[in-house]
Order: structure tokens, then C-alpha cells, then sequence
């Protein structure tokens, strides 16, 4: 055997081992970015299960995360959990994430495909809206999610996470139906599918603003709302 034949066979036998390693699940191997992109979630995840730097976490049964795509073009960002999202440490899982889910899926996508965050992970008490202290405090979690995420485009569900995101006190009627950056991320800001729950006829606006998403993540629209 020549050496060039030899070096290809100690190769194929280390590839070998080293896939045998692989199946066992005694090594680990990260595919790419998304993986890295679970990773970092996931420790950001851990660090915030541990945070005390507002007093909302005394009231919280569960911190909320976050969940979704790791590597999502499209990111939601509501306001705070509420009482069901609280107790399940999900976010969007009461009536108005029904809702929000059933837009994602008019839109075409599951709710697998996309990421959905809140501008604060604790429940605030009586579901009260969120304080300017709480939301500063709280945001550079949000911050460091859309970091890792990357999303093409950020979809601000109502007035606190679209006024946060574009830094501005403009109503979210005069905000929606225009296009916004956020660290040079587009932002689409709609109503929140609380509002949509009491005034219906608000998603002829918010189909619109879904449309405009669906166009910058490049997905043809299938349903006319
Ligand atoms: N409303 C929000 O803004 N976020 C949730 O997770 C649930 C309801």
C-alpha cells in the first residue's frame, strides 16, 4: 500500500470512530448557526431564570422567555405575559395568543417557524400595563435576543413594544402602516391582538401591516386575510 492510500484509510477509520462517537451522543456536533443560535439562547435562558433586578420576579410564578426559531426571519415582540402565559412560562398562550397564532397561520407559517418574545419576561401584578422602569430594566434581554436571533424583521405587537422598539410616544394607530429600524432591523408595528380581541375590525389594518412582513421575508401571500 502506497502512502497516499494509507493516509486515506486512517482518515476513513477516524471518521469512522469518530461518527460511532457521534451516534452514541458522546461527542456533540453544532450544525452551523442555528445551533450556536440555541446555544446562546439558551444561556441567556439560564441567566435570566435568575434575575432579580426588578421587583416583578417576587409576583412571578414563571419567567417568561421566549420561544421559537432560534434563526426566525420573523420575530414578535409582545408587551408581558399575562396570567395564563405566567403560569405556563410560555408566551402568546391565553386568548390573545390564540389569536396571534391564528394570524401566524393566515400568514402561512407555523408558530415553530417564527420567534415570539415580550419586552418583559414577569407577569406584571392584575396584568397592568408595564412601568418606563420595568421596561428599561427588562429590555436589554429583548435586545440581546434579537442579537442572537437576527430576525429579518421585528413585529411589534401594540403600543409598548412598538414604542420601545422605535423609541418614540407616538400612538400606535399613527405608528402602524409605516416601516421602522431597530439596530438596522426592520420593524412593522401592528395592534396588539388584545385590542384586535375588543375592536374586530382592527385586523383589516393588521392583515395589511402582516402583508407587508410577508414581502420582506419574501413569502408570497396566500390568504387574503
Ligand atoms: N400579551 C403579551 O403582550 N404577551 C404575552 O405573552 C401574552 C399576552
Amino acid at each position: 500500500m502506497n502512502n497516499r492510500n494509507q493516509r486515506v484509510e486512517i482518515l476513513d477509520t477516524l471518521k469512522s470512530v469518530l461518527q460511532g462517537y457521534i451516534n452514541l451522543g458522546i461527542i456533540e456536533v453544532e450544525h452551523g448557526a442555528h445551533s450556536s443560535n440555541k446555544t446562546l439562547l439558551h444561556e441567556l435562558k439560564n441567566e435570566i431564570l435568575q434575575c432579580k433586578k426588578c421587583p416583578l420576579y417576587k409576583g412571578k410564578k414563571n419567567y417568561v422567555f421566549g420561544e421559537g426559531a432560534a434563526d426566525a426571519s420573523l420575530m414578535f415582540v409582545g408587551e408581558a405575559p399575562g396570567y395564563y402565559e405566567d403560569i405556563a412560562g410560555k408566551p402568546f398562550v391565553g386568548k390573545a395568543g390564540k389569536l396571534l397564532t391564528k394570524i401566524i397561520e393566515v400568514m402561512g407559517l407555523k408558530r415553530e417557524d417564527v420567534y415570539i418574545g415580550n419586552i418583559l419576561k414577569c407577569r406584571p401584578p392584575e396584568n397592568r400595563n408595564p412601568q418606563e422602569d420595568e421596561i428599561e430594566t427588562c429590555f436589554p434581554y429583548l435586545d440581546r435576543q434579537i442579537e442572537i436571533i437576527k430576525p429579518k424583521v421585528i413585529c411589534a405587537l401594540g403600543k409598548f413594544a412598538a414604542q420601545t422598539l422605535v423609541k418614540t410616544n407616538i400612538s400606535i394607530s399613527n405608528l402602524r402602516g409605516e416601516l421602522f429600524y431597530y439596530k438596522g432591523i426592520k420593524v412593522v408595528p401592528t395592534f396588539h391582538p388584545s385590542y384586535l380581541l375588543r375592536n374586530p375590525k382592527g385586523k383589516r389594518k393588521t392583515w395589511e401591516d402582516m402583508k407587508l412582513i410577508l414581502k420582506i421575508i419574501g413569502r408570497k401571500v396566500k390568504n387574503n386575510g
